[in-house]
């Protein structure tokens, strides 16, 4: 069974290719982070090395090897060196070395099953020589070699890269499904999935990291309260600090400064949403009452404003302009309380 959950056009897509035994030597899996890209990798690679009729069953020797990272024909390559999160943090591009250690690697043939599976994890992160040593290789098919190159970033890639690989693109799950799914398959109590459903964005990975436990709820409120303080704070000297500290952390940890700005847009989208009369369509579902008490501060045209200045913020940071410029003007952007 596919462990992938929706992304029914890939599935079978490769379904059809597995039958044929058409399938290509390469493939682009393209998709937001954790909607499941290595999930369907993973699944692929099962399909293409099961013993059973219906593949992958998920049960024989070789797909239970491939899902404990055991199977020698199945490799991933990714930023994180040999297993090491240390060293992983520290890399910023994957180098021509690990290409050209997998080039040796696809060279030999299959050890243990029918195909020998690379898995490229943030196939964006190529470095600019690591890119023309694996064009090479994607130019010159082998037999019984695939290459599964993953990335949410496809337009970082070299056109001469996406040209040789079949492109598979993943969507977000309706809200609907990721809530039934989070229940049923992994018995997320009924409250935890609807408000993970909706926080999640249809990318389901995320989901299931926060499931287990509460710290993302933790963080969250700490989100909301410091997002909070920052609109309430009378003059602009609390908004300005706060432009600062983001500016300082945004040159450590791009990501986790763009969760934030994912976290205010959220928040701003749900008040346009309480506006316009669509209150159930929220994100922050547990927090209705406070969302309507808030949106009643503000004219739609000032939510609406506020939405495209967050946006072109995002937007902004990934051209590289400068980041204190970019949080200040977002800062005093924000619109005056209690029209
Ligand atoms: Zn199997």
């Amino acid at each position: 069974m596919w462990q992938i959950v929706g992304q029914d056009n890939a599935v079978s897509l490769l379904e059809r290719s597995l039958d044929k035994k058409a399938l290509a030597h390469a493939y682009l899996l393209v998709g937001p982070p954790h909607v499941g890209k290595m999930t369907l990798a993973l699944d692929l690679a099962k399909a293409m090395n099961c013993d059973a009729t219906a593949v992958p069953c998920g049960e024989c020797t070789s797909c239970l090897r491939i899902a404990s990272g055991k199977h020698a024909d199945v490799q991933i390559i990714g930023l994180a060196g040999d297993g090491d999160p240390a060293e992983a943090r520290s890399q910023t591009e994957i180098g021509i070395d690990r290409i050209r250690d997998m080039q040796h690697s696809a060279c030999l043939p299959p050890f243990e099953g029918r195909y020998k599976v690379f898995i490229m994890e943030g196939a964006e992160l190529l470095s600019n020589e690591a890119a023309n040593c694996l064009l090479k290789t994607l130019e010159e098919p082998q037999e019984n070699v695939v290459f599964l190159l993953l990335t949410s970033r496809e337009e970082l890639l070299p056109a001469t890269i996406i040209s040789r690989c079949q492109r598979l693109e993943l969507f977000p799950l309706a809200v609907g499904a990721a809530e039934t799914v989070l229940s049923s398959r992994w018995a997320v109590e009924k409250e935890k999935a609807r408000l993970l459903a909706r926080l999640c964005h249809g990318c389901l990975g995320w989901a299931l990291l926060a499931a287990p436990d509460d710290v993302w709820l933790k963080e969250r409120s700490e989100r909301i309260s410091q997002m909070l303080g920052v609109i309430d704070a009378a003059g602009y000297g609390g908004r300005l600090e706060y432009a600062a500290r983001l500016a300082s952390q945004y040159g450590k940890d791009k990501r986790a400064v763009q969760d934030v700005l994912d976290f205010w847009l959220d928040w701003w989208h749900d008040m346009l949403l309480v506006k316009i009369g669509c209150a159930e369509a929220v994100t922050n579902v547990d927090l209705s009452s406070i969302l309507e008490q808030r949106a009643e501060d503000y004219s739609l045209a000032e939510i609406k404003g506020f939405i495209t200045a967050v946006q072109s913020a995002g937007r902004q940071l990934k051209q590289n302009a400068n980041p204190q410029l970019v949080f200040e003007v977002l800062m005093l952007a924000i619109p005056g309380r209690g029209v």
